[in-house]
């Protein structure tokens, strides 16, 4: 059973998104908006929601281990304008043939919004900032630098807009994923 805060999502063999716990709404469109909503992903394939290619190949490679017949878990940061929080998330083959995710919320820390902007609602479009999903290092003139750096490098707060938030994975989190993958 899920506490309030988990959240659980099921893909099928054709990595259609078929089932999202009732957390999955609060959550999702709370963070990301009604795109995001469960009658909005439902029987579509995940990977229609994950545009970075190095994401997406850490997908597949978490989807073809848990296929392989074995669980893994990992943590990762997920943070919102108004919250930094660690998460953790389980992957299981299910006796059904989908693989389910199962997310929680190891610890969380609300911050006054916004120390970075993490929306680009505000963007004028021709600025993609590539910010890492796992441990929120953004990439800067060729490196992958701490946010409070990122914004003093970019003069993020003397911009007129804000550049729009591309999600990604810097090296150090691929590596250590794909470590963490292979020893499952
Ligand atoms: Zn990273």
């Amino acid at each position: 059973m899920a506490d309030k805060g988990e959240i659980i999502y099921r893909v099928n063999d054709q990595d259609e998104i078929v089932y999202v716990n009732e957390q999955w709404d609060r959550f999702a469109v709370a963070n990301a908006g009604e795109a995001a909503a469960s009658s909005q992903v439902l029987h579509r394939p995940l990977w229609d929601f994950i545009s970075d290619l190095t994401t997406r190949e850490l997908y597949r490679q978490v989807l073809k281990r848990i296929r392989d017949s074995s669980s893994v878990r990992f943590t990762f940061r997920c943070d919102s304008p108004n919250c930094r929080r660690m998460l953790e998330m389980d992957v299981r083959l299910w006796e059904d043939g989908t693989v389910q995710f199962h997310t929680r919320t190891i610890w969380e820390e609300r911050r006054q919004p916004p120390d970075f902007p993490e929306t680009g609602a505000a963007g004028n479009g021709d600025e993609l900032l590539r910010v890492c999903a796992w441990c929120k290092k953004v990439f800067v003139n060729g490196a992958w630098v701490e946010v409070e750096d990122a914004v003093v490098q970019l003069r993020l707060f003397h911009h007129e807009f804000q550049p729009l938030i591309t999600h990604g994975i810097c090296e150090r989190c691929y590596e250590e994923m794909s470590k963490t993958l292979a020893e499952a």
